[in-house]
């Protein structure tokens, strides 16, 4: 429940009410600036999270700033400290986890488009998405991978063509260390991380080859080794974080020994 504004302060007030559509459309910015903020790693867990700055930092209002907090707080992110919110702290096992309930949900999506009878037509703007990933290695650089790599994954969500899976995976996308892009420009040897965006595209063209072909269960497998490709990168990174702790910043929410 809101308190009442102060004298003189109404128009304001309601121009950033949340039950006004600037309300929601500030609630919604500032829930998706600060979740990809705390996703990222950019405060490290058990930080407090103030109100007046970061409503400035946000540029949102302080009242659409809580109900995006509230909201982090029912994802798991933020939780309630006092009278305020803390970025909350994850094990290393929260992040495998997170990385097996994505491929699990991609396998299931890889699955159904296989089992539907994707067409080839329906393929074309996947091929072309590998393509592009296939110029950029070309070129023998990575810069540009994780962006084609997102888009990749989102539209291997769209071919299940069901919307709740599409909204799992949006859904699952959400928890920390879980995007397919999420360790894909951070480590400092090059090679290694080279061969392993390889490999990762190896399983992009097998998987798009089983959709076509009609092989479920192989699409699935595939998705859920893909997957598995991003835990190892993580591995490498936490059993590395003494050295990687600034180049891998989403390790700052781990809070497990
Ligand atoms: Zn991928």
């Amino acid at each position: 429940m809101r308190s009442l504004p102060e004298k003189g302060t109404i128009n304001v007030y309601m121009k950033n009410d949340i039950t006004t559509p600037s309300g929601h459309s500030q609630t919604e910015r500032g829930l998706r600036e600060l979740r990809s903020r705390i996703i990222a790693g950019h405060w490290p867990a058990g930080s407090r999270l103030r109100e007046v700055p970061l409503a400035k930092v946000l540029g949102v209002s302080r009242t659409p700033l809580r109900a995006a907090l509230l909201k982090l707080e029912q994802e798991g992110l933020v939780e309630r400290s006092g009278a305020g919110y803390t970025v909350r702290g994850f094990s290393i096992e929260d992040a495998y986890v997170a990385i097996e309930l994505r491929g699990i949900i991609e396998g299931t999506a890889a699955r159904m488009a296989a089992e539907r009878g994707t067409t080839v037509g329906e393929l074309e703007p996947i091929k072309a998405t590998i393509t592009a990933i296939d110029t950029i290695f070309a070129n023998d650089a990575v810069d540009g991978y994780a962006p084609l790599n997102d888009q990749f994954h989102k539209q291997l969500a769209e071919l299940a063509e069901n919307a709740l899976i599409k909204r799992e995976i949006e859904r699952a996308n959400q928890l920390p260390f879980a995007a397919p892009s999420s360790f894909s420009s951070n480590s400092d040897d090059f090679i290694r991380f080279k061969n392993s965006l390889v490999i990762g595209q190896h399983h992009h063209r097998a998987l798009v080859q089983a959709i076509e072909r009609g092989e479920g269960a192989r699409a699935e497998a595939l998705a859920r080794e893909h997957a598995q490709l991003s835990r190892a990168n993580i591995e490498v990174a936490y059993l590395e974080r003494s050295e990687n702790n600034i180049k891998v910043p989403q390790l700052a929410l781990i809070t497990t020994e």
